[in-house]
């Protein structure tokens, strides 16, 4: 689904941004229990340091979020792979939604492994420079949407996956009604001042939840900036 070409143009170089150094990424992701294979491909070919300002370059590869300006950070690489595997956990989806495009980079990884990918984002500065790496990369798969997530894309639910990489207080009912029968939403979850990463199934009666571990995400935020 990569254009193979103009990926290797982007990820050229050697050095701290090369294929070695995102290879030594994916096998610090394994020994961290990462397992499914079709996520650490896709980590092993998405150029991260693509995604950060120049200056951070070096650092793209560490295991650590990064900032991206505007008080908002890149996903460190653990928590995307962890939050990749748990909405292909059971299939394999065919439309992906994601709530917080920030830097692109959780969007770019599901591009590889989904055939649509729907992210919306309310910061309008962060989704053009996201829109600007997408295009650089040929990622013609992602659908873009400048947006308050809090109410998902109606018009093209159902999803069979939803990944919200910011915090909210409670589970989002409204991104719950956009899920298909079966279809997973993993979100972070604020409960008494902590967050806790939830993988949430959505059933003919309700749903049935996963609690994946602590995590720390940046608040979601509601209206348009
Ligand atoms: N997935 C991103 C992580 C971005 S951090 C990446 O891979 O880089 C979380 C993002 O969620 C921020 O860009 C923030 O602006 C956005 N966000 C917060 N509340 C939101 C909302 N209600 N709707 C859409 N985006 C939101």
């Amino acid at each position: 689904m990569i254009h193979r070409r103009t990926l290797k143009a982007a990820t050229q170089g050697i050095g701290m941004t090369s294929q070695g150094t995102r290879d030594r990424l994916v096998e610090r992701l394994r020994s961290k229990d990462i397992r499914d294979e079709r996520v650490l491909k896709a980590i092993a070919t998405i150029p991260r340091h693509e995604f950060v300002d120049e200056a951070l370059s070096s650092r793209a590869y560490e295991d650590t979020a990064l900032p991206i300006g505007l008080s908002q950070t890149i996903s460190q690489p653990w928590v995307v792979a962890r939050m990749t595997e748990a909405v292909l956990d059971g299939g394999t989806p065919q439309k992906v939604l994601e709530v917080g495009t920030g830097s692109g980079y959780q969007a770019a990884i599901l591009a590889c492994l989904v055939p649509q990918v729907f992210t919306v984002e309310r910061i309008e500065e962060l989704l053009k420079l996201a829109r600007r790496r997408f295009h650089r990369l040929k990622l013609n798969n992602i659908y873009t949407r400048y947006a308050d997530g809090h109410l998902g894309w109606p018009s093209q639910a159902p999803f069979d996956g939803i990944i919200v990489t910011a915090a909210s207080m409670g589970i989002p009912q409204e991104l719950i009604q956009q899920l298909r029968i079966g279809g997973i939403l993993v979100a972070p979850i604020e409960r008494a001042g902590m967050q806790r990463l939830l993988a949430i199934r959505r059933t003919e009666e309700g749903y049935d939840q996963e609690d994946l571990g602590g995590v720390i995400f940046v608040p979601m935020l509601s209206g348009l900036s």
